[in-house]
């Protein structure tokens, strides 16, 4: 499978050059980054340390996708938009990675998987596609005496909060107990804001180092309390996981996936 990486000089954009080139199977056919940036024209194999592959970095995404069966994007919100437009246009596969999503946002990616393959998720980990799985079981079976709060740290520069996989630990919890995430959820607290509504599902926020990213989903009663806890140290589980989804699209129907179609779980 031809694969392009869009953003590919950023830390998840790099992590999943490296990944393609690793991947039997997978074949790196282009690379894009924000016009205007420096790293347009230079050879992507340069930048991640590969040594020289022949590919240079594009401003393009429309042209790169016309030479790629599939498109890996960890970027901003704005440009996985237009990247999910290109890629129904073209009927391509693309997996976006990319987090702080609006609602509007979303609604625009999943109009663009009736006419493509589009596969999502706030994190690309086996091990949080499991966690989601487990939270969503432990909130059914736990009634609201079991106050859920979902805490996560990532490194001081992530720009968006609480984290993508925060909110999707957050709406696997808000399922397992039949409520909406949005009617519940306490994303930050500041202040006389009162005592905890039962109920509520609370987020807690915290940046700094170099955190590749942690997730705790706390069930606190009297009495007890019952933790989810998954750790990331290394991104590569990310690109590993971006790369499988990729790959797995080969062949299937459009229509927006998540992690869990492409695991199986
Ligand atoms: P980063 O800032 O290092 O990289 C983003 C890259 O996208 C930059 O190089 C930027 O120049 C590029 N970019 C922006 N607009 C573009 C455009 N229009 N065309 C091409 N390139 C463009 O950020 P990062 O740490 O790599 O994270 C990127 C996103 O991925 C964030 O939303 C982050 O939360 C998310 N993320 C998701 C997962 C997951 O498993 N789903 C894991 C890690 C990070």
């Amino acid at each position: 499978m031809k694969i392009g990486i869009v953003g590919c000089a950023g830390r998840m954009g790099q992590m999943l050059v490296r990944e393609v080139l690793q991947t039997p199977g997978a074949q790196l056919a282009g690379g894009t980054e924000r016009p205007g940036t420096d790293v347009i024209g230079r050879d992507i194999g340069e930048i991640v340390g590969f040594g020289k592959l022949g590919i240079a970095v594009s401003a393009s995404a429309s042209e790169m996708f016309h030479h790629v069966d599939a498109v890996i994007d960890f970027t901003v919100p704005p440009a996985s938009v237009e990247h999910a437009k290109i890629a129904a246009e073209l009927g391509k596969v693309l997996i976006i990675g990319t987090t702080g999503m609006s609602d509007v946002h979303s609604r625009q990616v999943e109009e663009c998987a009736q006419k493509s393959r589009i596969v999502t998720a706030p994190n690309f980990s086996l091990g949080v596609a499991v966690a989601m799985a487990v939270v969503e079981q432990v909130a059914a079976i736990l009634d609201d005496a079991y106050d859920i709060e979902v805490v996560e740290m990532h490194h001081r520069h992530k720009i968006d909060a609480p984290s993508g996989t925060a909110l999707g630990l957050g709406r696997a919890a808000a399922k397992g107990r039949g409520v909406v995430l949005d009617e519940v959820a306490c994303k930050s607290r500041d202040g006389q804001v009162g005592a905890r509504h039962r109920g509520e599902i609370g987020f807690a926020t915290l940046r700094g180092g170099d955190v590749v990213g942690d997730h705790t989903v706390l069930f606190a009663a009297d009495g007890e309390r019952f933790e989810i806890t998954h750790k990331a140290s290394s991104r590569q589980i990310f690109a590993k996981g971006a790369v499988r989804a990729a790959l797995w699209c080969k062949g299937k129907k459009h229509g927006l996936y998540t992690m869990k179609d492409v695991l199986g779980l």
